[in-house]
């Protein structure tokens, strides 16, 4: 198939960046993203390896350059790295550009060197605290260490690393100049993100959410902050940090603000899950089931497809939070589109 039209939805904004999530499941069960007790997919109801890359590449033919693997934690796919091959063989060819990843980085130490020979240049790792109680309370399990050592994998693989951070109240709010100066330290950026309200979990997101621009205001004011000309795919505002004693380089602070600051006149991109569902806005439950035309290798269909989602793509999301919206904008939980 040639001369495919770069896929478009029907307020102009061109997509250009998927997000793919390749499993639901999950080693960490962070209290924001997952409830302790989830009920996985069924293995045979998630795509297999040939499949995503069929999806992919589709996607490639209509002007996406950069896809995102993530999920779940992704790593915790058994032989990920056939995927992430079969992806990274069309980095630099057709406009495809860039492929990365989303992780918690508790597998990374035996993937960083292989996931840098598939082409990946750089990863996005989650990491809310340094302190090893509040991680456990925080994720459930006693696991900081393997985070951090997947960090360092990373960063020994050559691989370059940014840190995301969701802001809690009673969880890590004090502690984020601690999180920003040790990520610059190491010469890593970082983002903040503000909890979205995404899913049912064990706890109330109203205790949970911190709104961001207060925050920003004074990590603006503490860190001299300005802001950057530095833009990504996602929906992140950058903030520069000038060098200093303890931050040779200088380096960036990224803030994710849904709620606070809405991102999506610039949206560029749509969701896939593991199960082949389209879902063109994160926060709404608007979505397509594209499982049919994958499974067939249906490319005519799949593409007929992929147009009339994004003809359906809204406008933005609904997201709220407050003490009289105790609801989630979506019933599905992060974990299904991957962030
Ligand atoms: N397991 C991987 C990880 O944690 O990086 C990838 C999937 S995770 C769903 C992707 C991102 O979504 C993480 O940075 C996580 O912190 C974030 N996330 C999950 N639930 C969220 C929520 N309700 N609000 C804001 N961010 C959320
Ligand atoms: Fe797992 Fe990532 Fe969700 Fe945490 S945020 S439970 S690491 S999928």
């Amino acid at each position: 198939m040639t001369d495919l039209a770069p896929l478009q939805d029907s307020f102009g904004r061109r997509i250009s960046y998927l997000r793919l999530s390749v499993t639901d499941r999950c080693d960490l069960r962070c209290q924001y993203c997952m409830a302790e007790k989830m009920q996985f997919l069924p293995k045979a109801e998630v795509l297999s390896y040939e499949e995503m890359q069929f999806l992919c590449e589709a996607f490639m033919r209509r002007g996406v350059s950069k896809i995102r693997i993530s999920g779940g934690e992704p790593l915790v796919r058994k032989d990920i790295m056939k995927l992430m091959q079969g992806l990274g063989q069309h980095i630099g060819s057709g406009g495809f550009e860039e492929l990365t990843l989303t992780s918690n980085a508790t597998q990374m130490p035996t993937h960083a060197a292989a996931l840098a020979d598939c082409g990946v240049k750089r990863v996005n790792i989650s990491l809310d605290t340094l302190n090893r109680d509040a991680f456990l309370r925080l994720t459930r399990r006693d696991a900081l260490h393997q985070t951090l050592a997947g960090i360092d994998a990373a960063q020994a693989a050559g691989l370059q690393v940014k840190i995301n951070t969701v802001a809690l109240k009673n969880y890590n709010e004090a502690e984020i100049p601690t999180l920003i100066d040790w990520a610059h330290r190491r010469g890593m950026d970082i983002s903040i993100i503000e909890t979205m309200p995404m899913g049912f979990i064990d706890e109330d997101r109203f205790d949970q959410y911190v709104p961001l621009l207060p925050l920003r205001e004074k990590l603006i004011e503490r860190f001299s902050l300005t802001a950057s000309s530095h833009r990504t795919a996602g929906p992140a505002t950058y903030f520069d940090r000038p060098a200093s004693q303890h931050n040779d380089a200088g380096r960036r602070v990224g803030f994710i603000t849904p709620l606070t600051h809405n991102f999506c006149a610039n949206c560029n991109r749509v969701r896939v899950t593991c199960t082949g569902e389209i879902y063109t806005c994160l926060g709404q439950d608007g979505k397509m089931d594209l499982r049919a035309a994958i499974k067939s290798f249906d490319e005519t269909l799949l593409q007929q497809q992929l147009d009339a989602a994004l003809i359906a793509k809204p406008k933005g999301h609904d997201f709220d939070i407050s003490e009289t919206q105790q609801n989630p904008a979506t019933a599905r939980h992060m974990s299904v589109t991957g962030g």
